[in-house]
């Protein structure tokens, strides 16, 4: 199938895209492009107008600071995976982009599209609630900051309307004596996760358990983060039963099934990941703790 007609407009500022954006309630955003024109090509979405933002400057700078990372709107996935500074302050941000897609279509996605398309099998957006991050959006009235669990509505589904950019995705910086894993099952490299996990492992001084968070991706309808700690609160870092955090986890998500997975098989799966990744995050707070 080909896309239905659509007009095609190129701003160079990002007041130029807001416009065009506001004259037009059918007109859309258009980034990389790789959730949005496979949707055109199936008549699954029929914009009036795609309102390119890839020539407008400022959005394309991985900003990495004590506090963070800051993503641009013109980021690439690729670009934010060879980032190092950024893979520092956040370790989850290349753990998890490393699982995104294929190296193609990472050289031409955007982190931030994939967080604006909200797509609940989409890495990037449970990396964003896990480390409970925010996006910064843009609207005829300003700017304003929206956090992860306000912007997630449901499948493909956020809270932005009218006429908005989102100009950038900030993730905060991994806290002390913390470790991260990522990890997914798919059917071949590449694709859309049956199932994934992230999760993010913090020690006290005397090196014990004391917070565990992990988030689930093609498990629910938007992203979730669960509290996991108290499986394994208290409990020695080398000794901890991860088991039962997978085992705890697994009571705690309500995963559907359909072509892919049935939905228990997608709940084995959970605590699985939950036990395998916990064990490398933990790993990783000792080293750091350690360091
Ligand atoms: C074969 C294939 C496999 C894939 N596998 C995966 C995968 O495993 N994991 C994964 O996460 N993704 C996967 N993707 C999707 C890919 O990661 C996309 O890059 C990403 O979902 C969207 O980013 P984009 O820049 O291409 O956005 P676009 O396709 O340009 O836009 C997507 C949507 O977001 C909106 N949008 C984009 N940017 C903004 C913005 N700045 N402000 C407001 N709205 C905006 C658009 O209007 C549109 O509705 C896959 C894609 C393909 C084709």
């Amino acid at each position: 199938m080909k896309p239905a007609p659509f007009r095609y407009a190129d701003p160079r500022s990002l007041d130029e895209a807001l416009d065009v954006l506001s004259a037009e309630a059918g007109a859309k955003v258009l980034a990389g492009g790789q959730s949005l024109l496979p949707l055109l090509a199936m008549r699954l979405a029929a914009p009036s107008t795609l309102v390119d933002l890839n020539r407008v400057p400022g959005l394309d700078a991985v900003e990495a600071t004590g506090d963070g990372v800051r993503v641009g709107a013109l980021v690439r996935h690729a670009h934010l995976l060879r980032d190092t500074a950024a893979a520092r302050v956040q370790p989850l941000l290349a753990r998890a982009t490393a699982n995104v897609a294929h190296p193609a279509i990472r050289n031409r996605g955007t982190t931030v599209g994939s967080i604006a398309h909200a797509d609940p099998s989409g890495e990037m957006t449970s990396v964003l609630a896990l480390t409970d991050g925010s996006v910064t959006v843009a609207t005829p009235g300003g700017r304003e900051t929206v956090g992860w669990r306000d912007l997630f509505v449901g499948p493909l589904e956020t809270s932005l309307s009218g006429p908005s950019v989102v100009v950038d995705a900030f993730f905060p910086a991994l806290a002390e004596r913390s470790g991260t894993a990522f990890a997914e099952i798919s059917r071949r490299k590449g694709d859309y996760a049956v199932c994934g996990a992230g999760v993010v492992v913090t020690l006290d001084g005397d090196r014990r358990v004391a917070a565990v968070r992990a988030s689930y991706i093609s498990v629910g309808l938007v992203p979730e983060v669960h509290d996991l700690t108290e499986a394994v609160a208290g409990k020695p870092v080398d000794g901890a039963d991860w088991a039962a955090a997978g085992a705890l986890a697994r009571t705690l998500v309500d995963p559907d099934g359909d072509i892919h997975a049935s939905a228990d098989y997608r709940r084995l799966l959970v605590g699985v990941l939950t036990e395998r990744t916990l064990a490398e995050a933990a790993a990783e707070a000792l080293e750091r703790t350690a360091a």
